[in-house]
This record gives C-alpha cells, structure tokens and sequence, in this order.
C-alpha cells in the first residue's frame, strides 16, 4: 500500500485549512450556497423572510425566521446575518445579534400613540388619525414661522420651527422622496439615526 509523505510544514496546512472549513460553517460563517452547507433542523419548518437590521447605518441584511405559536401567531423565532448581503456577509454585530430581543421586547412601538395635553398617558390612534394630526401641526406652524426673507431681504426660504428626523435604513428611493419634499417646504433640520 503506497503511503503519502508530508513535510511538517504541509500536515499543518492541510489540517489547518480543514479545521478552518469546519469552525467556519460551526460559527455560521459558512455561506449558505456552498453545497456543504445544510439548514440547521430548528429551521426547517420556518418560513425565511429578508429584512434589514434597524440599529445603525451600516443597514445589514438579516434573515428572520417565523413559525407559527401555540396561538397560531406568525412569530419571528430565529434571526441571523443573511450571507448574501453584500454589506455584511452573513455576519451581525452583537446589536444586530440580539435583533429577537427588540422583536419581542414589551416596550417596542408597533402602532401610532399620542399623548394629549394634560394626559400621561399614551393611547393608541390609526395611522389615519396620526398622519392628519402631523400634517395639520405642520401646516399651522410652517404658516405662522415661514421665512421667506432676512433682515437683509435676501430671499432664504427656511422653516426653522421645524425638524425631522429619518430613518438611514431607508431605501434610495423614500430617502430621495423624503429630503426632496422637506427641503421644497423649507426644512433646514433634517437628519438620520446614522448620526445618532
Ligand atoms: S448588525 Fe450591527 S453594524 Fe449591522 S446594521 Fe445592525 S447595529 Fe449596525
């Protein structure tokens, strides 16, 4: 039987590199096109959904996992790095890794609230209802704070009693829409979460 010989150097190399291969896919850093790489069991039966991680600017792609609960509920159950995403590769920082926290979490907003005046507590209204309140306060403040001039009658256009704030998850297309239509108004605040 004939034997392979191997340099030292060479055993540590090829051993090395299977070593490699294997703690990559143990970590999940295994691309899921390779055709090694097998859907753990716990996700079998759940449904993969794309998304974006909300936190920072640096927008990585995520895939959510849903099944459904004891209440037949669509529930997200599983969240990790989508390995086809550009931007991160299938990797996640440990915000992003704790991403089913903020799903589940208790305090997280789902819906329009409003506290009235005088009130402390928060109720929930339709997005109806919250778009017209919005719009109604800022035509009633752009009328009443609008500057057309300055002191020196320079035509400037501003709106300084007003601001937003966007989210830089957004796509290219609503982030374009959103400073587009803010700066026709005279909006000079405008600013995104990716400074926070
Ligand atoms: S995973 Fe981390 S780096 Fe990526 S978008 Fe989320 S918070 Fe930002």
């Amino acid at each position: 039987m004939s034997q392979i010989k191997l340099t030292r150097r060479q055993f540590f190399q090829v051993t090395g590199a299977g070593l490699g291969t294997s703690s990559m896919t143990v970590m999940g850093l295994a691309n899921a096109a390779d055709p090694v790489f097998k859907k753990p069991n716990k996700l079998e039966k759940t449904t993969e959904t794309r998304s974006t991680c909300p936190y920072c600017s640096v927008s990585c792609g995520v895939l959510l996992y849903s099944a459904k609960d004891a209440q037949g509920k669509q529930k997200v159950m599983h969240v990790e790095g989508d390995p086809d995403n550009p931007v991160n590769k299938g990797t996640l920082c440990p915000k992003g890794a704790g991403l089913l926290d903020m799903i589940d979490s208790p305090d997280r907003l789902q819906f329009p609230e409003v506290r009235e005046p005088g009130s402390k507590e928060f109720k929930r209204i339709s997005w109806e209802e919250a778009l017209t309140r919005i719009a109604k306060r800022m035509k009633a403040d752009r009328d009443k704070n609008f500057v057309a001039k300055n002191a020196d009658g320079l035509t400037v256009n501003r709106w300084n009693t007003f601001g937003m704030l966007v989210s830089s998850a957004s796509n290219n297309e609503s982030g374009y829409m959103t400073a587009k239509i803010l700066r026709s108004m005279g909006v000079v605040a405008l600013d995104t979460q990716a400074r926070i």
